[in-house]
């Protein structure tokens, strides 16, 4: 692949001794989003997990712009690959403002021009310089999402992990941030690794997808195929049947 910019390849990764990611494998080129779907309880958010991170105890090999992943965590790395959950609500501290959210990964990094960078972060995802001064609460979902994706971007990252970025969200406030993600991904030159389970968010930003079964990648396939039906494996099948 030209100007790839993650690979993973032979992911492992177990909890107690039951191996629930069991040799993943996926290429991802640089400005693309690549979509991960699959069941409930398939493996998809804990290959995110690892990937941003947040679970160090995994195998195999996880490189970003050909730079293997640091099995201890380094902050400098991991700055560069930020991760969008399904809940705002669950991840943005309800007492804290979202200028001390926003704040947070700047002075754990010791990066500076605080102010500038916060609204900067405001306008990119669309949010009025007031915002800085609520708190989650004060809010609607799809407020709190900009202010989870503003999070994510404001250390300038080069990779964004998105889990279910617009579940939580009503489908008119979806088209939203989906279309924000897609400008977003273009202003920054950003790569996304998105994991959904609805066949019309995957379409609207992701050319290729992996389909998850069981901890094992079982399919690579273009999101023109899979809208088609030209997949072979019968879950890819009922993936899209149920969509
Ligand atoms: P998905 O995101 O596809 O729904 P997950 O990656 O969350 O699936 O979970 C995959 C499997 O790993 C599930 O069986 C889940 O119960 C298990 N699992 C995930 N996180 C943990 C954990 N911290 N401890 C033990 N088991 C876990
Ligand atoms: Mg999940």
């Amino acid at each position: 692949m030209s100007d790839r910019m993650i690979e993973v390849a032979d992911l492992r990764i177990s909890f107690s001794s039951a191996e629930v990611v069991k040799g993943v494998a996926f290429e991802v080129a640089r400005g693309e989003t690549f979509g991960i779907v699959g069941e409930s309880g398939s493996g998809k958010s804990t290959v995110l997990r690892a990937m941003s991170g947040l679970n160090e105890s995994w195998d195999g090999r996880i490189l970003f712009n050909g730079e293997a992943v640091p099995k201890r965590r380094s902050r400098e790395f991991f700055r560069k690959v930020q991760m969008v959950f399904q809940d705002p609500f669950g991840s943005l501290h309800p007492r804290q403002t979202i200028d001390r959210i926003l704040s947070e990964i700047l002075l754990v990094n010791r990066i500076g021009e605080i102010d500038r960078r916060i609204n900067k972060a405001l306008s990119d995802v669309a949010l009025p310089q007031t915002a800085r001064f609520r708190y989650p609460h004060q809010l609607s979902g799809g407020q709190r999402q900009r202010v989870a994706i503003a999070r994510a971007l404001i250390a300038e990252p080069k990779v964004l992990l998105l889990d279910e970025p617009t579940s939580a969200l009503d489908v008119s406030v979806q088209a939203e941030v989906l279309n924000l993600l897609a400008d977003l991904r273009e202003e920054h030159g950003l790569t996304y690794v998105m994991v959904s389970h609805n066949l019309a968010v995957i379409s609207h930003l992701c050319a290729r997808v992996g389909v998850m079964q069981n901890g094992l990648m079982v399919e690579q396939t273009s999101v023109e195929d899979l809208r088609a039906g030209n997949v072979s494996h019968p879950h890819t099948q009922e993936l899209r049947r149920l969509s």
